[in-house]
């Protein structure tokens, strides 16, 4: 049954569900209703939201929804758990690369408050645990790792420590420090190579100095006996091989569902869904071969609405890039609600859609890619890319979303603002988001419709 494209609510997506299921559509074993997330989960947030009403974002949903089922599922069949932390893209492809293996990122728990809104308790939990309102959301994890009802507790957790924020190291290492063994690797603030030092290449047009990526190469081979060992089974360079090439079929449907959502003159998918869709190719929502379909899906329906002239929102909306995740996904709602089109966006973990290398030793490649992670480098190299993209999207206002607590937003977000206003010549707001931002719509709106405005009487001049 196909609808015209429009955002519905909770209420609406059940009964359209339901009609969908008499007809035979044909869900997937972990399909049904949205509804039965609040009822069984608590995900209460789910009844201020609104959804793209297609199949495809129907598929999208219950996937991300039912994931702590899936791996609890998994683990009940035999299968290990793997708890990746931080790194964002590099790990999840080597666990993935071997037999009887899942991995997830704890660190996905920061939404939990927002999803449950704030019902889950895990922000007051993670506070009587040593991590206060001064630390990033992601503190939610340290919680839910004590109370175990939210992800189940992996058998191996992996945490990438040296380059990354502050909030996460402390976290990290209460979290250690509470009994949960971790496997540490390290990970170099990427730098510039100096004049006449031995470089490589990595995606995303960077470069780093060799004695980087031999550095990052080694660590994760430490990594790899670890996860053989889990299964006793060796991660060849054969298996990791194979794993990268799976992983890059993911990444070419992601890089395919951007290309045709942020390049069309009117959005075919709304912002909510794409950066859900997004966050699949960090670890493939826990199934990888799954988590390709779920992206086809998506391509099929944007690729169809395209070529039919059709677009979920005004297609007169501001062209719009969005800079880092939110705590409150209601917020990305409001992007529409104002007047503006999701057309591009980098929400911290750009280096998991770039393809990883096949024409190198994998875990040459796999250390490649995970330099160019966009929070292990300087901020300017992230901005270059960010420019890159809106100039190719045609975007007319950046947003910068900034989290609340976390150490690195404070300087980074003001600078990201002004260097691409400046740059770009488009007006550029910075806003913080909470887990859940209810109090602050008012607030929120208001910035958000003053920056669409300025790009409207921009694009009348
Ligand atoms: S959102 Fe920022 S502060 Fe929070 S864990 Fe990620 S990088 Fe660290």
């Amino acid at each position: 049954m196909r609808e015209t494209p429009r955002q519905i609510c909770l209420e609406e997506w059940d009964q359209r569900q339901a009609t969908l299921a008499r007809q035979g559509g044909g869900e997937p074993s972990y399909g049904g209703p949205l509804g039965r997330h609040v009822e069984r989960e608590g995900n209460g947030r789910l009844r201020q939201l609104r959804f793209d009403n297609s199949t495809a974002a129907l598929r999208l949903w219950n996937f991300l929804l039912t994931e702590n089922q899936r791996l609890r599922a998994a683990r009940a069949q035999g299968e290990r758990l793997v708890g990746a932390m931080k790194d964002l893209g590099t790990v999840p492809v080597m666990a993935y690369a071997l037999p009887r293996v899942r991995a997830f990122y704890p660190d996905g728990a920061w939404w939990t408050p927002c999803l449950m809104e704030c019902t889950d308790r895990l922000l007051n939990q993670a506070e009587a645990l040593g991590a206060d309102a001064t630390t990033c959301p992601v503190r939610a994890m340290l919680a839910a790792f004590q109370n175990g009802e939210h992800f189940p507790r992996p058998d191996l957790l992996v945490c990438s420590a040296g380059a990354i924020c502050d909030d996460f190291s402390a976290i990290a290492q209460r979290l250690e420090r509470l009994g949960s063994a971790v496997l540490w690797w390290e990970m170099p603030r990427r730098r510039e190579p100096e004049t006449g030092e031995a470089s490589c290449a990595l995606p995303g047009g960077l470069r780093a100095p060799a004695d980087q990526v031999e550095c990052v190469r080694d660590e994760l081979r430490r990594v790899a006996i670890a996860l053989g060992r889990l299964v006793a089974t060796e991660l060849t360079a054969e298996r990791l091989r194979d794993g990268i090439q799976s992983a890059n079929a993911v990444r070419r449907e992601l890089q395919a569902l951007r290309e045709t959502v942020y390049a069309a003159a009117g959005a075919p998918l709304p912002a909510l869904e794409m950066l859900i869709a997004e966050m699949l190719a960090v670890h493939f929502c826990s199934d990888r071969d799954e988590s390709r379909v779920v992206l086809g899906g998506l391509v099929q329906e944007a690729t169809r609405r395209v070529a039919a002239r059709q677009s979920v929102v005004d297609e007169t909306g501001i062209r719009v890039y969005w800079v880092n995740p939110v705590a409150d996904l209601r917020a990305m709602n409001l992007l529409e609600t104002c007047g503006g089109q999701l057309c591009g966006s980098d929400f911290m973990f750009t280096h998991a859609l770039d393809l990883i290398p096949e024409d190198l030793p994998p875990l040459e490649a796999l250390a490649r890619t995970a330099l160019a992670d966009p929070m292990v480098g300087p901020v300017q190299d992230r901005a270059r890319r960010i420019v890159q993209e809106c100039r190719r999207y045609r975007v007319e206002a950046v947003v910068v979303s900034r989290i609340p607590g976390a150490s690195h937003c404070a300087w980074e977000g003001a600078y990201l603002r002004e260097h691409l206003a400046a740059e770009l010549g488009v007006p550029a707001v910075e806003i913080e988001v909470p887990p859940v931002c209810d109090a602050l719509l008012p607030a929120l709106r208001t910035r958000l419709q003053a920056v669409l405005e300025i790009a409207q009487s921009r694009r009348r001049a």
